[in-house]
């Protein structure tokens, strides 16, 4: 019998310490899960769906009773204040009722046209869906996942990053206790475990949350076997000033906080600034003097802390990296940290920075960041600003800063994204109405809303025509099937 495997996890706010741990499981653990799940499903699909949503509702609400130090052990896990790991849940659980509740309306067969015969759109369950998240809201990135694959009747299994494994191993489990047997799992482990998981027989969709690349490693693995997949991947969102803007206290800090919640290391966060030239000194003048006031960085346990540390020494080291190349291409990097305060000790801190003056091409302003570091870059017209806003392949939202809300309506319409905001950026633009998700390399399908639980059914069209025979002819309209 193979040994063993355990995947320990550090705080990055003092990566001495050791936060848990969890068993990582090999390809035939991750084989006879999804096996068990698979033996599952079809019980779990005959069920009415009455029953799989109360069923469901009721093990969430008990999960999150069983689980009181939640919070605490995703905020050591990650470095994500706890404030807003205590949210995430309160975010989650939110989800799942509000998919519980599209589901009688979204899942009820659909009778088309009025004619003779019978002809109904009836939505399916797929079977066994394989959700492979990241390490940043891992609670919330599962639930998009969790909650309309299980209403719409299938089984999960659920795969956390190896750098926030903890708290959604224990959240699932306590979820799993109160449901039928096998059909919610997790699973543990890094590259191969996942690899491990599309390889399995068995797997009938999968929804992948994550960065580009291994996004396109997923894709073409899933491809293989002819898997259809959710692709939530990374952005490089910008954020967009026009020149009626006003730079207020209160319109600055929603500005800075949409990049640098978590550290910066949002898929959704503000990734660069585009400002007009005439107003470029203002507004950055108004920026430092605004952030300098923001954070404190230091242990994301302690109510006091404004920002933790990023979650790893290779972020960190990212993050530094960064700033030197910027330097080196010829931009100010300006550091955002209050006046004489200075960095912890120990742990995987980044002071928070602002870049001006760079071009265009430079890697901080063309790729995802992924961190505390965020470049502002001025235009001339609104000419170059579109061509600026929707530079590159990623595109999962945007947003347009203005006093004039019907102009950046208009103009936010014209950015190419997944979502795109009026006055508004990161999770303050979020409703669980609208679906969330990207173009191009940042993805595609779609989570939340009524499209984010149809993602997780297979249409069936069924049809019992008015006259039977004469299959040779064509039907001419849709509710009339000639002999
Ligand atoms: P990542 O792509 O490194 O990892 C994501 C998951 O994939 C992890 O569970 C990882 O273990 C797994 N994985 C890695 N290699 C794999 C392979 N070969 N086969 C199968 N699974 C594999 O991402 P991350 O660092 O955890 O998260 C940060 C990225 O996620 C950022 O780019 C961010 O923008 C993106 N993200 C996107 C959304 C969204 O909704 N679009 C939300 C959050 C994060």
């Amino acid at each position: 019998m193979a040994a063993l495997r355990w995947l320990e996890r550090e705080n990055p706010a003092f990566p001495h310490e050791i936060v848990g741990q969890v068993q990582e499981d090999d390809g035939a653990a991750v084989h006879a899960i999804v096996s068990q799940a698979a033996a599952a499903q079809p019980g779990w699909a005959d069920r009415s769906l009455e029953d799989r949503i109360r069923l469901f509702t009721v093990a969430v609400e008990a999960a999150t009773v069983d689980t009181p130090d939640l919070p605490r052990l995703l905020s050591q896990e990650m470095g994500k204040l706890i404030g807003d790991c205590a949210g995430e849940l309160r975010f989650a659980c939110a989800l799942a009722v509000d998919m519980a509740r599209r589901a009688p309306r979204l899942l009820a067969d659909q009778p088309r046209g009025d004619g003779p015969g019978r002809r109904v759109v009836r939505r399916r369950p797929l079977g066994v869906i394989a959700a492979i998240v990241p390490w940043n809201a891992p609670i919330v990135l599962a639930m998009t996942k969790i909650a309309p694959a299980l209403l719409c009747g299938n089984a999960i299994v659920v795969k956390p990053s190896p750098l926030s494994p903890l708290a959604l191993t224990a959240f699932i489990r306590a979820i799993a206790r109160h449901l039928p047997d096998a059909v919610l799992h997790v699973i543990n482990g890094g590259a191969e475990t996942g690899a491990a998981l599309l390889d399995a027989e068995g797997i009938a969709k999968v929804a992948f949350t994550g960065g580009t690349t291994v996004g396109g490693h997923v894709l073409s693995q899933a491809a293989r076997r002819f898997i259809p997949c959710i692709m939530e991947l990374g952005g490089n969102d910008p954020l967009v000033i026009l020149d009626d803007f006003e730079p207020t206290p209160e319109a600055m800090e929603a500005i800075i906080w949409g990049s640098f919640l978590n550290a910066g290391q949002v898929c959704m966060a503000a990734k660069r600034v585009l400002v007009p030239a005439p107003l470029h000194d203002r507004f950055v003048e108004a920026y430092v003097e605004i952030a300098r006031g923001l954070f404190r960085l230091g242990d994301p346990v302690d109510p006091a802390t404004t920002m933790g540390p990023v979650v790893n020494a290779a972020a960190r080291d990212r993050m530094i990296g960064l700033a030197k190349d910027a330097a080196r291409d010829g931009g100010t990097v300006i550091e955002l940290m209050r006046a004489g305060s200075t960095l912890p000790d120990v742990g995987h801190f980044v002071p928070p920075r602002l870049v001006t003056g760079l071009d265009p091409g430079a890697a901080l302003v063309c790729e995802e960041q992924f961190g505390p570091i965020v470049p502002i870059t001025s235009y001339r017209d609104e000419a170059e600003m579109l061509r600026l806003a929707n530079d590159g392949n990623l595109a999962l939202s945007a947003s347009v800063w203005t006093t004039d809300p019907e102009r950046g309506w208009a103009m936010a319409g014209r950015i190419r994204s997944g979502l795109a905001l009026v006055n508004a950026h990161n999770r303050a633009g979020f409703s669980f109405d609208l679906p969330f998700g990207g173009i191009g390399q940042s993805g595609f399908g779609r989570e939340y809303g009524d499209e984010g639980l149809l993602e997780y059914t297979a249409i069936q069209s069924m049809h019992i025509p008015s006259q039977t025979g004469g299959a040779a002819a064509y039907p001419v309209s849709s509710s009339e099937t000639p002999g």
